[in-house]
């Protein structure tokens, strides 16, 4: 039974979905799990949920039980009151009180962005190739920021290790040749391996219909260091993508040598016991 480790809802800045119709879609797809966790992010001093819909920790966990105690979900899906945190390590500090004073059955930590790179400038990919030396520089910041992540300890899951490509793919510097980024690659993959879990992200897949080119090489290395089964996380920010192609990241993580992604009871049994 498969299990969807990363949703966002109407909870999240970045999405319109009813909390409801993501756990409805989870229930139809067959899934046996599904986890809600939507954005918080740094917000000036303060960091937390920034949602217009939402931006406290009770109003969160509400919305979210709420909507999951639904008669018709009852004995057929567990849901997870997850979260994402958008992480950097220059916000360790405010990151860490946050979970300290909130409970979550699941915490994935994402980096999101890579200076001197802004993913979402429509002038980007120009950039990129007139100078790749800033793909180098940019990801250079950005595998330092994983490691720092998977280092704090803070994470179940570090989500989607190679989002940049999400945003322009193909235009970045080959991370697992370049001599700069090789080396810490590496070390951010160990970290994860170490200190949280790998997720095989689906948004790619959901959106362009194919993984990143490094999906596949990202969890090979991370299963030659140890790591623990991954997760697979649709990073669904509409319903109708929650639990889609779950096959394709089960099939992936098989590819890469694991027997099997982990069962949610795995990730989550720490809290738990
Ligand atoms: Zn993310
Ligand atoms: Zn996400």
């Amino acid at each position: 039974m498969s299990s969807d480790f990363h949703t966002h809802t109407c909870l999240s800045p970045d999405s319109k979905a009813p909390v409801r119709e993501v756990l409805e879609m989870a229930r139809k797809r067959g899934l046996s799990a599904v986890a809600i966790t939507d954005h918080a992010e740094i917000d000036g001093e303060s960091f937390g949920f920034v949602s217009p819909h939402c931006r406290s920790y009770e109003t969160y966990r509400r919305e979210v039980r709420e909507a999951a105690s639904d008669d018709a979900l009852k004995g057929k899906l567990k849901v997870l009151l997850g979260v994402e945190v958008g992480y950097r390590i220059e916000y360790d500090t405010p990151v860490r009180a946050f979970l300290e004073a909130h409970d979550f059955d699941l915490v994935i930590g994402g980096v999101h962005d890579s200076p001197p790179v802004d993913w979402w400038d429509p002038g980007a990919g120009d950039l990129l190739r007139r100078h790749p030396e800033m793909g180098v520089q940019a990801l250079v910041w950005y595998f330092k920021q994983v490691e720092g992540a998977a280092s704090s300890g803070l994470f179940d899951v570090i989500a989607h290790i190679d989002v940049y490509e999400r945003y322009l793919p193909g235009m970045w510097p080959d991370p697992f040749t370049h001599p700069k980024l090789a080396p810490l690659v590496r070390k951010a993959v160990w970290a994860i391996a170490k200190h949280s879990r790998m997720e095989i992200n689906l948004e790619m897949v959901n959106k362009r219909g194919h993984f990143a080119w490094s999906a596949l090489r990202f969890l090979e290395m991370y299963r030659e260091m140890g790591g623990k089964p991954p997760v697979v996380g649709s990073d669904a920010h509409r319903p109708e993508w929650v639990g889609l192609n779950i096959k394709e990241g089960e099939r992936l993580a098989l590819r890469a040598g694991f027997p099997s992604v982990a069962p949610w009871e795995e990730v989550v049994s720490r809290k738990e016991a």
